[in-house]
């Protein structure tokens, strides 16, 4: 599946009206100047393994000041562009500022003041992270803009951890468009050196909510989630995903009701077929906090949080706590089928011996992020605890359609990724064969190299041409964002479209099928199909 900015999240004018979004432009408050300031700004520095990587030791200022200076040279010599010196002389001042012995926040003040006469708060800021930035890289970070309006930036993965990463840190009920927005424009993006000249809108901020899996869901109800009636995503649900499970069912067991129980039907199995069982695969990632009606929803719901929460799991010396009166982050990957209830293996006198539940820490001072890498990891555990526990049968493992975004690998096709014209910082993907969709007839099924002879990225217009569509003068991407429901607004919109852009077979699927064994993923925003879900209904 292919997502792209320009596809509208549905109904999206409906603010989040929880109970945080009044007090959401106080909360940043507490962040600066104080240590958690430097903390915040080295996690989103460290946000999907960004280059360069950082030093291991950070050298006092009077050292780097040595070197800022060298730099300077070099890059007055080189003539760079002014913001690039601009910067080497706010950090040579803020280093002899620091050598006199004045503190991060009056020294960033300080430079403020002398530079700009305005918007000295932020500008103090801005300083303070491009210090941290150079303390910890020794370099200063590469100027980008996006010139999409941000569109393509949370194509980014730096961007997508680091935005993830500070949603995951507030508790439930509390992350809201409005207050995301600002944390990206004034924190995150000049963070990673990302920053926009006007800033992302607020709609934008919540278009990424919706790409990074949150979405606004009101718990008092039960579980719902909007978009069910999106066309493509009906389309998915009606003609794939429902015929592919009723195919699967023939094999698989049945319970019916009888009586007032219900009663066993082992399914009728052809020469050489194989019982399926289907295993549901959920993640949540959690505070220990309390209930509220309205929240946006992190894309690993928050259900089996509190359920797992109040298991006896908290060992002593073991409670990493993120910030006061929060609880700790605690992620929790596990499987759910019917058989075992969990994905295990018991031995005969039933005693787990194996589980393929994998539960991490996450957060600065924790275990890394989730990602897809331990997501594939665990898979490979729970291909083998799934073979133990029921050899003969065949899994149908069951994603939520984000672990399939996820998993694409880094070589996948994403069309909004791409320039238009080849080579450049682009980055290089796999090569991919034209798909027997294609309007043009005598292309189809062609071998399509992605990189040029010369083994640079090959851009948007070579790639669709030969393909035998016409761009001339077409658009290279909306800005800010594409128009709802259009397939040839722009080149990278339509090259999204193209079958082998949209239906990329993910790492996941690619791990579980080559053992034999069956990967479905959900419809997007059909979580109430995943059992695992339900679990959120019976939370009181
Ligand atoms: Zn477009």
């Amino acid at each position: 599946m292919n997502e792209q900015c320009g596809e509208s999240d549905g109904p999206d004018d409906d603010d989040a009206v929880g109970p945080a979004s009044g007090n959401a432009s106080e909360s940043d408050g507490d962040l600066v100047g104080s240590s958690s300031e430097e903390e915040e700004v080295d996690s989103f520095l460290d946000a999907g393994g960004s280059e360069p990587s950082a030093k291991d030791e950070i050298r006092g200022w009077p050292e780097l000041r040595e070197q800022i200076k060298s730099d300077l040279t070099t890059a007055q010599k080189e003539k760079v562009a002014l913001t690039h010196i601009n910067k080497l002389l706010i950090l040579r001042n803020f280093a002899t500022l620091r050598m006199k012995g004045y503190k991060r926040i009056p020294a960033s003040k300080e430079i403020a003041q002398q530079w700009h006469e305005k918007g000295g708060a932020y500008f103090a800021r801005k300083i303070r992270i491009l210090a941290r930035h150079y303390q910890r890289f020794e370099q200063v970070p590469a100027e980008n803009r996006g010139g999409d309006g941000g569109c393509s930036m949370l194509n980014n993965e730096q961007v997508q951890t680091a935005a993830r990463t500070y949603l995951m840190s507030l508790s439930t009920g509390e992350v809201t468009p409005k207050l995301f927005t600002r944390t990206l424009n004034e924190r995150i993006l000049p963070t990673l050196g990302l920053a926009l000249e006007k800033g992302l809108l607020e709609r934008t901020g919540r278009r990424w909510l919706i790409r990074l899996g949150w979405s606004r869901t009101r718990l008092k109800k039960g579980v719902y989630m909007d978009g069910h009636e999106r066309p493509e995503v009906k389309e998915y649900r009606n003609n794939v995903f429902l015929p592919l499970m009723a195919q699967y069912q023939k094999k698989m067991v049945q319970w019916l009701p009888e009586g007032s129980g219900l009663v066993r039907v082992d399914p009728i199995l052809g020469p050489g077929e194989k019982r399926i069982i289907a295993v549901f695969q959920d993640e949540s990632t959690f505070h220990a906090n309390e209930y509220k009606q309205n929240i946006w929803c992190a894309p690993h719901r928050k259900c089996m949080a509190y359920f797992l929460t109040f298991g006896p799991r908290t060992q002593p010396g073991e409670q990493k706590l993120m910030r006061k009166g929060r609880g700790r982050l605690i992620h929790v990957s596990d499987f759910v089928e019917e058989e075992n209830g969990r994905l295990i293996v018991h031995n005969e006198e039933g005693v787990k011996v194996k589980d393929a539940r994998v539960i991490t820490y996450p957060g600065s001072t924790g275990d890394p992020w989730w990602d897809h890498t331990q997501l594939l990891a665990q898979i490979d555990n729970a291909l083998a605890i799934f073979e133990e526990a029921h050899p003969e049968c065949t899994g149908l493992f069951i994603f939520d359609q984000s672990s399939a975004h996820a998993s694409l690998g880094p070589d996948a096709l994403r069309a909004f990724d791409m320039n238009k014209s080849n080579g450049g910082k682009q980055r290089k993907q796999k090569d991919t064969v034209i798909p027997m969709t294609n309007p043009y007839p005598e292309f189809r099924g062609r071998l399509q190299k992605m990189k040029t002879e010369d083994g640079q990225a090959k851009g948007l217009q070579q790639t669709l041409e030969e393909r035998g569509f016409k761009v001339q003068g077409m658009r290279l991407k909306c800005s800010p964002v594409c128009p709802f429901e259009n397939d040839d607004c722009c080149m990278a919109r339509l090259l999204s479209k193209q079958d082998d852009f949209r239906f990329q077979e993910s790492l996941l699927e690619q791990k579980i099928k080559s053992r034999g064994h069956i990967c479905v993923f959900l419809p997007k925003f059909h979580c109430e199909l995943n059992p695992i879900e339900m679990v959120c209904l019976f939370i009181p």
